[in-house]
This record gives structure tokens, C-alpha cells and sequence, in this order.
């Protein structure tokens, strides 16, 4: 990886994934192995005039020993200095950025019913946090490469080529190769155009239907939009783009209003561990029924992780010729495979989606039709062949999707 390239990522990721502006604190989460980007990336954000910004350093390794090894109780419990810093988050809104580069199969063999009890006793006390910052900061995740993420894509190659290919791809896909500035700008542009039309619409549902078995409907909210790209801050109005790649125009549905079944067209990694060719089917909104050829165990205790994980936060449109699809490449990471393909997601919905949605308050929202849950987890239903289409409010039909890509 050439030096100059690596920077102009880094500021790819400061600039138009977080947009850190002057004052702003930056906290970065990157792994261990990532130690030259992270210094370009801490660099590019004081440029770009951050007071300071904290480097959080992660590792797979000494995670999953924590996992295995910590009592549930201890690995439950929040001391009085991490409510601390969850208040610091809330108080000074840092700009967080996460650099994603794990081994999709990094946690395979820790316990994941220990793991989602874990989850379950954290929730309730991270939640109001949560809630509270919630929309008012920027946020974004970009990828790197490293050696057991590339080998995993990359199986025939060697670890020192495999972790160049990955680099290429991430870099390609993150439209890093020419002017990446410009090249977001426009591709910004894009996806507002085509939001515009997808809201003028007004659509109340969307029939899905592909070879593979998929017939499935979802219904949508009046007054809840559809988005892409960037969005902007709550309070300050700045610009940032949360995805870097990102290639999707999405929607929270109508939680309790989607009918039939979907099939993955994806492999799914979560937690550390993938999940393989399964279904889901949907009655009155919930997840009744689901199969898997792999991680079956694993899907099951993802839609039981509360009383919400089972209904729809995401609807998302990504043609089958996005540009990540067309790199033919398989990143076994959602950052990558979402914007490769259509995809739903399990859990919290998109408050941001509802219009003036800063008028009220999060039970509201919730309310209105907004699903609110522990988790929010994309699976990929896109496929070459995959049918949308749309029925608007007033009575018409419209065609979204058509042979896997956008039909206007
Ligand atoms: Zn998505």
C-alpha cells in the first residue's frame, strides 16, 4: 500500500465519512494491526482543526478471550468511569469513527447465548444514552485490510497478496481511486435524485418477488422518507456520511405490516460468526419462522434477543450492478455486502427517516411505527432476477425493481 493513497483514505474518512470540524473531539475505533492508518486518519482530523481525538484500539483476539473467560455478571457490569464516558458522549458529542478490518469468523466458539445475555443486561443502561445523542453526532465506518479478513475473501491467495486485494477492493468501492471529494459529490447527488422520486411516490407497500422463493410485502409509513448518502447532524446541520462505502436508499418500515418470505441471497456475519443460506418468513410484521443451512442456532438467538428483534427497522434498495456487486467479491462483512445488494435489516428502525422526527420525543416515534430494539442487524435478499413493485397510496403500481436493478 502506497503511503499517499493510505492518506488520501484517511482523509476520505475524515473529511467526508465524519466531516470533523473545527473544535470537534474525535474518538476512533481501529484495531490493533492498523497502526498506520490509524496515524493518518489522527492526523487528517487535527488538519481538518479536531481538539483532540481519542484512538480506542480493539483486538478480536483479546475480545474473544474476554468473552470466553469473564463471568456474565462481571462482562454485565458498568463501572461509575464507563457511565462516565457514555455521559461524555451525550455532554460533547465526539465525532466517532470505526475502522471495521475483523476475521468474519474472529468469535466462532465463543458462547453466543452468553454473549446475547450479556447484550440484554447492557442494554437497558446504554439505551437512554443511546437515546439521548442519538442523530446529534457524526458517526461513519470505513474498512481496512488485514491478513484474516483478506484471507478469508481471498482463500487462494497468498496472505501477502490476499491483503492487497482486499486493500484494492476497499478502495475501489470506497471510490478512493480518483478524486474521492468530488467523487462522493456527485455520487451524493445521485442517490438524492433518486430518493426524491422514491419519496414523491408515497408509497404504502412494496411486493418482492425472485426465482429463489422470495414473495414478501412490506409496508411503509406515510410521513417517513426514504434516504441515502449523508445525512446531517441534529443541532449543528453537518453534513457526514455514516457509510463509507455506501450504495443503498433505505427506509424504516411499518413495524407489524410485512407479510411472506424472504431468502438470503448472502452470507451473514454477526458476532463473529456467519450465518448461511436461510429464509425468513413474516407474519403480521414478526419473524415466525426461520431456517438456515449454517449458524440456524445463532439466527434464532438473534431474533430472541428482545420482544423487538423479530420486527423490521430496514428497507433497503441497492441495484445488483452496484459497483460492490460488481467487483464480484464476497467481504463477509455487512459495511461491504449491504451495498451490494437489497437488503432488510432485524431490529431498531431509522428515526431520521420520519419527517421533523426531532419534534418528538422516542416513544413517539416508536409509536408512529419506528421499531425500537437491541439490535439492527441487514441480510441481503438482493438477486439478478429480483421484482419490486410498488403501490402508492392513491392506488397505483409502480415498478421499483426490475431484473435486480432500478427500473427508472
Ligand atoms: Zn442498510
Amino acid at each position: 500500500m502506497k503511503k499517499s493513497t493510505l492518506k488520501k483514505y484517511a482523509h476520505l474518512i475524515a473529511k467526508v465519512g465524519g466531516n470533523v470540524q473545527k473544535g470537534q473531539n474525535v474518538e476512533l475505533y481501529v484495531a490493533v494491526d492498523q497502526e498506520e492508518l490509524a496515524n493518518y486518519i489522527v492526523e487528517e482530523c487535527y488538519k481538518l482543526g479536531a481538539n483532540t481525538v481519542a484512538v480506542r484500539w480493539t483486538s478480536d483476539k483479546v475480545e474473544k478471550t474476554t468473552l470466553k473467560k469473564e463471568s456474565i455478571k462481571s462482562l454485565s457490569h458498568f463501572y461509575d468511569y464507563e457511565l462516565a464516558k457514555q455521559q461524555y458522549l451525550c455532554d460533547e458529542l465526539p465525532v466517532m469513527i470505526h475502522i471495521e478490518s475483523s476475521d468474519p469468523d474472529a468469535m466462532k466458539g465463543v458462547n453466543q447465548a452468553k454473549v446475547a445475555k450479556v447484550r440484554m443486561a447492557q442494554y437497558p443502561v446504554i439505551k437512554p444514552y443511546r437515546d439521548k445523542r442519538e442523530n446529534k453526532y457524526q458517526w461513519t465506518i470505513a474498512g481496512a485490510s488485514s491478513p484474516a479478513w483478506a484471507k478469508k475473501v481471498f482463500p487462494n491467495l497468498s496472505k501477502k497478496k490476499a491483503v492487497e486485494a482486499l486493500w484494492d477492493a476497499i478502495l475501489k468501492t470506497s471510490r478512493c481511486d480518483e478524486d474521492p471529494i468530488k467523487a462522493w459529490e456527485e455520487h451524493n447527488a445521485d442517490l438524492a435524485k433518486r430518493t426524491k422520486y422514491l419519496n414523491s411516490l408515497n408509497l404504502d407497500y412494496l411486493h418482492y418477488t425472485s426465482k429463489n422463493g422470495t414473495d414478501f410485502k412490506v409496508w411503509l409509513l406515510p410521513n417517513v422518507d426514504w434516504l441515502a448518502g449523508g445525512e446531517k447532524t441534529l443541532g449543528r446541520h453537518v453534513f457526514f456520511n455514516p457509510n463509507i462505502p455506501s450504495e443503498e436508499c433505505f427506509t424504516s418500515p411499518a413495524k407489524g405490516k410485512a407479510e411472506g418470505i424472504v431468502y438470503s441471497t448472502k452470507p451473514l456475519s454477526y458476532q463473529g460468526e456467519l450465518i448461511e443460506n436461510f429464509s425468513i418468513r413474516f407474519e403480521k410484521g414478526k419473524a415466525v419462522e426461520v431456517h438456515a443451512e449454517k449458524g440456524e442456532k445463532l439466527l434464532k438467538h438473534m431474533i430472541s434477543m428482545d420482544e423487538n428483534a423479530r420486527y423490521l427497522g430496514e428497507c433497503a434498495l441497492v441495484p445488483y450492478d452496484s459497483p460492490i456487486n460488481n467487483t464480484g467479491i464476497l467481504f463477509y462483512n455487512t459495511l461491504y455486502d449491504e451495498n451490494a445488494a437489497c437488503h432488510l435489516a432485524l431490529g431498531m428502525g431509522f428515526t431520521n427517516c420520519v419527517h421533523d422526527y426531532e419534534k418528538y420525543t422516542q416513544e413517539e416515534l416508536t409509536k408512529m411505527g419506528i421499531n425500537d430494539a437491541s439490535i439492527h442487524v441487514d441480510f441481503m435478499i438482493g438477486s439478478k432476477d429480483l421484482n419490486i413493485v410498488g403501490y402508492t397510496r392513491d392506488g397505483k403500481k409502480v415498478q421499483i425493481f426490475k431484473d435486480g436493478n432500478w427500473a427508472f
